[in-house]
């Protein structure tokens, strides 16, 4: 890991919500920090705090309630579904983040929370702004991430940070991000990671809506697959979901399109992250010709019985794209 200029001394880390993304982001703490660090946890499900208990002996440790990691933790990482969990977690009077920190024998001093769910700018606002009257002395940040659950398992995911690049806490953040993912990019100001996300999860929705449409048709015209996805590259067309997540089976071996659509990004994160930038991009006035019909698309495909649950480039199939090309036409 790269310098950050932070004295490397055991550290005691908190980590609540342990899913498919939030119990990976642990595993590399556990393996990462300093000899003598713990990592405090909490999820509503016992079994996964179970599994990382049993596999970390001595590092993990299982805590009652997120007020409870939170009083044991200098750093606090969050990694819930939506905005009404992380409302719930940080807010809650008995049980919540936020009265761990505001409470009479709280140590909140220097404390660092970040909150890497996916989530509407306003309620990490709310949460941002709640803490910052309670406790002063504590530091919230956004910090969403992009590269699903491989890049939480590989370490490689991306942090899009809620903060300017010349906070004074990027050193420390860097740091413990930088554990368990690849670039941290700080986009500028409280919620700015969120907006970056959101923004970059729209474009990356809707050129798959594109992406397999224009692949279906120039299938469909007689152009062998993947001579048309060498013409895409080549040409002003040239972009990542078709150059490496091609939603076409049998273009890109790696893509999850090419074992069954398992794995990736699920369909129906990709319409929960469309509504959320629609949302987004109502509440600042700007015209989005495309996001209406493309969350149609995502909204049809996450109830359809053949796309549900499989990664969201399952849109070539929902469109009635012709995924098995490659056998001879009878
Ligand atoms: P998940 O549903 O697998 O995990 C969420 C975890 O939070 C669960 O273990 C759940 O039990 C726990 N939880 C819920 N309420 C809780 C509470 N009140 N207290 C403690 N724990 C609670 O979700 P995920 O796929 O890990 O996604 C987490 C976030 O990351 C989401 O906002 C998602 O949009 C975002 N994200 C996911 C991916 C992906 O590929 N899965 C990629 C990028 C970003």
């Amino acid at each position: 890991m790269p310098s950050t200029g932070v004295d490397v001394v055991p550290s005691s880390v908190g980590f609540i919500g342990l899913g498919v993304m939030g119990k990976p982001m642990v595993v590399n703490l556990a393996a990462k920090l300093p000899p003598g660090s713990l990592i405090h946890v909490h999820d509503i499900v016992a079994a996964v705090v179970d599994e990382l208990v049993a596999s970390f002996p001595g590092i993990v440790v299982r805590c009652a309630s997120a007020a409870d990691v939170t009083s044991k933790s200098d750093v606090i990482f969050t990694m819930l579904p939506e905005g009404a969990h992380v409302k719930s977690v940080y807010l809650d009077p008995h049980t919540g983040i936020l009265s761990a920190l505001s409470g009479p024998s709280s140590h909140s001093a220097g404390k660092l929370v970040i909150d890497s769910s996916t989530i509407d700018t306003a309620t990490s606002l709310i949460v941002k702004e709640q803490l910052a009257i309670s406790s002063p002395t504590t530091s919230f940040y956004d910090a969403p991430v992009s590269g699903g659950v491989l890049g939480a398992v590989n370490g490689t995911i991306a942090f899009f940070l809620g903060c300017s690049p010349d906070d004074a806490n990027i050193p420390r953040l860097t740091y413990f991000l930088g554990m368990m993912g690849g670039k941290v990019i700080p986009c500028g100001g409280p919620s700015l990671g969120l907006a970056a996300k959101l923004s970059n999860n729209y474009l990356s929705g809707i050129i798959t809506i594109a992406c397999s449409e224009a692949m279906d048709m120039g299938m469909r015209a007689g152009i062998d697959a993947n001579v048309l996805a060498s013409v895409f590259a080549a040409g002003t067309a040239q972009n990542a979901i078709c150059d490496v997540f091609n939603p076409v089976p049998g273009v890109c071996p790696k893509a999850p399109s090419s074992n069954g659509y398992q794995g990736g990004f699920r369909v129906q994160l990709m319409r929960k992250d469309i509504g959320l930038a629609l949302d987004m991009a109502r509440r600042l006035g700007t015209r989005n010709a495309l996001g209406t019909s493309g969350l149609g698309v995502y909204a049809a495909a996450s109830e359809a019985a053949d796309c549900k649950d499989l990664d969201s480039r399952v849109v070539f199939r929902y469109l009635g794209g012709i995924e098995n090309w490659k056998e001879p036409m009878s």
